[in-house]
């Protein structure tokens, strides 16, 4: 069966979930081949292995923490041109997109970005891409080379297939290039001991609603009882109640979490744009006219000081 590269996205060995998401679609167009790269790269190995990788290609040297992405598009280029794929899959991060654009160049392929979800094709995998601020679903397939398709984090769910995940040495010359942006400093974000916005499951947001951001503490307490992000309107973020980190919407970030739930937000096209592929959605709004509940699963016509609470207290008494 033909292989398939799927990058790993991992923190000193720790592979982070739209890794293994992308394992679940790689197995959909052949067998999967990780490549695991810097500090703790061969400690992936055994959540690869677990979730379907056959052969887990590692490579670690002081270039991939010290430079920017170009030592890690040299590795992958090399482990292309070991394997010849049908695919190569990469996470939808800022740098997992820069990395596949890098070497769609390198390889003359075409590059698929953003994609929501990937399907076997009889000319190859065939990614589907939401699009126009979701007003759009397009299939599409990579016409030239070996294609290069990034997905977004929840496209696809983490599923166990035990294989063999093999460890083997991946050898990587590093291009003149990859030195050329060196490193300084880092500075580590403080963590709010919540998931990563674009990566959550569960993402809860406020917008104007909200109304100060002394506020933010209920919409946090009914995240933090579901294991949620925060996000925010650019309303919100705008009035300077929530970082601007934290914005959703075509400004913003894109989610796509299992559930998102809405409060005091009104439903933007521009909002709309960065949450309207989340599988399940939820808006509470004192406001019945509202047009964030043209697109909602389930929608609460009410006052969010109210609601929230009793939400949050409804989830917490249910955990015990
Ligand atoms: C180029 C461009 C890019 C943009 N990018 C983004 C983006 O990335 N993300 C984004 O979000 N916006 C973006 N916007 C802004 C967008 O157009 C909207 O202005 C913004 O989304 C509105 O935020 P909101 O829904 O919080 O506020 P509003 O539209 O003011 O809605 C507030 C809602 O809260 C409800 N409400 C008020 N009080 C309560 C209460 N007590 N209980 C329940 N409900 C209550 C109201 O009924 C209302 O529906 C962009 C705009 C432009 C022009």
């Amino acid at each position: 069966m033909a292989e398939v590269l799927v990058y790993v996205d991992h923190v000193d060995g720790a592979v982070r979930k739209p890794t293994l998401e992308l394992l679940t679609l790689a197995r959909r167009v052949g067998e999967p081949v990780a490549v695991a790269l810097g500090k703790g790269a061969e400690g992936t190995a055994g959540v690869l292995a677990e979730h379907g990788a056959v052969r887990v290609l590692t490579a670690d040297a002081p270039e991939f923490a010290d430079y920017l992405v170009v030592p890690k598009v040299d590795a992958l280029q090399a482990a292309h041109a070991v394997l010849s794929p049908v695919a190569v899959l990469v996470p939808s991060s800022v740098e997992g997109k820069e990395i596949a654009a890098r070497l769609a160049v390198r390889i003359g392929s075409g590059v698929i970005t953003d994609a929501v979800d990937l399907e076997a094709g009889e000319q190859g995998p065939v990614a589907t891409q939401s699009a126009f601020a979701a007003s759009f679903t397009t299939r599409s397939r990579v016409s030239r080379g070996t294609p290069v398709i990034t997905v977004k984090p929840n496209s696809a769910p983490v599923e166990a297939a035990p294989a063999a995940g093999a460890v083997e040495a991946l050898a990587v010359s590093f291009s003149a290039l990859a030195t050329g942006t060196k490193v300084l400093s880092r500075t580590p974000r403080e963590s709010t001991g919540r998931p990563e916005l674009t990566e959550a499951a569960i993402v809860v947001s406020g917008g104007r609603g909200v109304n100060g951001a002394e506020n933010f503490a209920i919409i946090e307490a009914l995240a933090d009882s579901l294991g949620a992000a925060v996000g925010a309107s650019r309303a919100a973020v705008d009035a300077g109640w929530y970082p601007h980190s934290s914005q959703v919407g075509q400004t913003g970030k894109s989610v796509s979490p299992q559930l998102y739930i809405a409060s005091g937000i009104s439903g933007a096209i521009q909002h709309r744009a960065g949450m309207q592929t989340s599988k399940t959605i939820v808006a509470i709004n004192k406001d019945a006219e509202a047009p964030i509940f043209d697109l909602v699963d389930y929608g609460v016509v009410g006052d969010l000081f109210q609601v929230v609470p009793q939400l949050t207290d409804e989830v917490n008494s249910r955990k015990g």
